[in-house]
């Protein structure tokens, strides 16, 4: 069923049902990856809160999670290329096994400028994990993107925890722009 959101319409793209499956796959994959070590997990707000938050339920080894808070669309619907960063973590990472937690890679411009900033911490390793790639609009090749949940076409999306100007969060599906 279609949706609208502000002056902006929308019809579902991913089911819940498909997100739940989809985390338990990746959830399981990390467990048996990580079983070596205490990783670290960094959640990348304010999109991916609630894949964050699904995720980590399903990760049954020791592990801790810390947050930081990076913008680049400012609530419209392009990629600005500009980097904000609104929080940063206080946490020691130098040693230890670091997972990166996204709601989406779009250009790659956030998660190049973040990988770096945490490469400086020298972290014993640095991975990615996106809930959504869209690889047609990547201007750069990221090494580090080892687990992805749904790659997608190029459009602008919404809901479980995406936003148009700071509403359609609390969808359960993803929904994709049509108008
Ligand atoms: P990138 O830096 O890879 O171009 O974009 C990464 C960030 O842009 C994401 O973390 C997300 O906040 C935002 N973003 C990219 N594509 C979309 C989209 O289709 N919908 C929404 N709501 N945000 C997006």
């Amino acid at each position: 069923m279609k949706t609208k959101i502000a002056d902006l319409e929308f019809e579902p793209l991913i089911k819940a049902e498909a997100i739940d499956e989809r985390i338990k796959t990746i959830g399981k994959q990390i467990c048996s990856d990580y079983k070596h070590c205490v990783p670290v997990f960094i959640g990348v707000l304010n999109g991916s809160f609630l894949f964050i938050a699904d995720l980590i339920k399903q990760i049954d080894i020791p592990c801790e999670i810390t947050f930081t808070k990076l913008a680049s669309y400012y609530g419209g619907t392009k990629s600005t290329l500009k980097i904000r960063d609104d929080i940063d973590f206080a946490m020691d990472i130098k040693g230890r096994e670091v997972l990166i937690i996204e709601d989406i890679v779009d250009t790659g411009n956030t998660a190049h400028y973040l990988i770096e900033k945490l490469q400086v911490k020298e972290p014993a390793s640095i991975k990615l994990c996106s809930l959504l790639l869209k690889p047609a609009s990547l201007l750069k090749k990221i090494d580090e993107l080892k687990y992805v949940g749904f790659e997608i076409e190029s459009g602008f999306v919404v809901g479980y925890g995406l936003d148009y100007k700071e509403m359609g969060r609390n969808l359960k599906d993803i929904y994709k722009r049509v108008k």
